[in-house]
């Protein structure tokens, strides 16, 4: 039986308990059909492609992003703020964007990621100012070939309400509840290798009414969705639900029934310890954000600490605008020292990081069967990493801490439901200069300049 292509003599990195030094591995029909150590055992293949001396990983997986954000990024008027002035700064240009920019920032993020050796990656799409802006995110998607897991985000609170965006990037509950059926019927699917899933993602505790928390819950326990949000991000935020809701975020977090195995939360960075217990056990998976963090200045959860207390932990870009790149190698790389940083060099290795950004992200989408591995059945995501030589040069003890440690790694062929998108470290995408010329106008109009 002949597969649809081999990748050959390449270190294979097939998940945290797995790796073939010299190894290949086989796709067909879009998923994983074998992998082994000696090349004679391999089966025949259409195409074969020789990785001599590279390292194999699964695709990495965002677990937290906000695609659009790239209209804005490094926009210079708020690059000195705290999160909450950024925010501020940023709405009133956001209140601009269409389906258009939406599709067009989409597009750019996409083929940003995969240059990055991601290949799954959710959006969390807040902002409304105008409708159907996640079914233009579904259309990038599937022009790009991309693996996407799409929030349907929202606001109900503007600045009349106490919070902080202008009226005309929130909605009211019924449109975002209508909205949020709407999405899963027409996107989300449920079967296996699917390359488009919906959650649902009130942007945050302090952005939405407490009936869209309960609500979002229900439908998600309707129609078996997961559920996502940013949690205890910023302390601005324990101010804010001790005044209004009189107690800390995640005890407001359990009060409208979101502690359960459906969710996942970004960032998490100031819970108490036992608050942390009570989550894991709930079956709460968390995204951090390492350079979103240290962009903003603030705090970093302790990631292997929350792992070591039985909660899942993925990583995600978050931005672009607080942290401007969309690369999951970089992440990965800033998981790692940050890591290291706060707890020793004991604490974490690459192979810690390189879990948290594929089985981990795999966990926060509910989707550890198919995606996050390179075991036989998984989806056929996988990235072989380039590295220059210079940079590898002296490296030959561990390929994997070797990825993460020695240089900027950037895709060198990303594959994604078995077709490569990025080739030789170029995306495939033929209208590319197009797209890129499209958001530059778009990114200037946004930016009124
Ligand atoms: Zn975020």
């Amino acid at each position: 039986m002949t597969v649809d292509l081999l990748i050959r003599d390449a270190y294979i990195y097939v998940d945290r308990d797995h790796e073939i030094a010299d190894g290949w591995l086989a796709i067909k029909d879009r998923r994983v059909h074998s992998v082994g150590a000696e090349v004679a055992t391999a089966p025949p293949a259409r195409t074969i492609l020789s990785a001599r001396g590279q390292l194999v990983t699964p695709g990495l997986i965002n677990a937290h992003h906000h695609m659009y954000q790239n209209l804005t990024r490094a926009y210079a008027p708020v690059t000195n703020g705290t999160l909450f002035e950024w925010l501020t700064g940023l709405y009133p240009l956001w209140a601009d964007l269409d389906a258009e920019s939406v599709y067009l920032s989409t597009c750019v993020a996409m083929v940003e990621l995969l240059m990055g050796g991601c290949t799954t990656s959710m959006d969390h799409m807040y902002v409304h100012p105008k409708p159907f802006l996640i079914d233009a995110q579904f259309r990038a998607a599937r022009d790009i070939g991309f693996r996407f897991y799409a929030t349907r985000g929202s606001m109900t609170r503007s600045v009349k309400d106490g919070g902080l965006p202008p009226a005309s990037v929130v909605q009211d509950e019924d449109t975002i509840l209508a909205d949020s059926e709407r999405l899963v019927a027409a996107f989300h699917d449920a079967s296996p290798g699917a390359m488009g899933r919906v959650a649902l993602a009130p942007c945050s505790l302090f952005s939405v009414s407490e009936r869209i928390m309960t609500e979002s819950a229900r439908l998600a326990e309707k129609h078996d969705l997961r559920l996502h949000t940013h949690l205890a991000e910023d302390p601005d935020e324990d101010r804010y639900c001790a005044d209004v809701y009189g107690c800390t975020p995640t005890e407001y977090f359990e009060r409208v029934g979101w502690a359960t195995p459906r969710s996942w939360v970004a960032h998490y960075i100031y819970p108490s310890s036992d608050e942390i217990d009570r989550l894991a056990h709930a079956g709460v998976c968390t995204a951090q954000c390492p350079c979103s963090n240290m962009m903003i200045g603030g705090g970093a959860a302790d990631a292997m600490g929350m792992r070591r207390r039985g909660m899942r932990v993925g990583l995600g870009c978050d931005g672009s605008a607080s942290t401007d790149h969309g690369s999951m190698w970089l992440e990965t790389r800033m998981a790692l020292l940050l890591g290291r940083f706060r707890n020793g060099p004991h604490s974490m290795s690459a192979r810690d990081a390189l879990d948290m950004a594929t089985r981990g992200g795999a966990a926060c989408l509910g989707w550890e069967d198919e995606i996050g591995h390179l075991r036989p059945g998984a989806c056929a995501d996988l990235v072989i990493w380039k590295m220059s030589d210079i940079a590898r040069a002296g490296a030959l003890s561990d390929p994997v801490e070797a990825w993460l440690r020695c240089a900027p790694a950037v895709a060198g062929t990303t594959i994604v439901n078995g077709a490569i998108l990025v080739e030789d470290g170029v995306p495939v995408m033929s209208n590319l200069a197009e797209i890129l010329r499209d958001h530059a106008r778009e990114a200037r109009r946004i930016q009124r300049l």
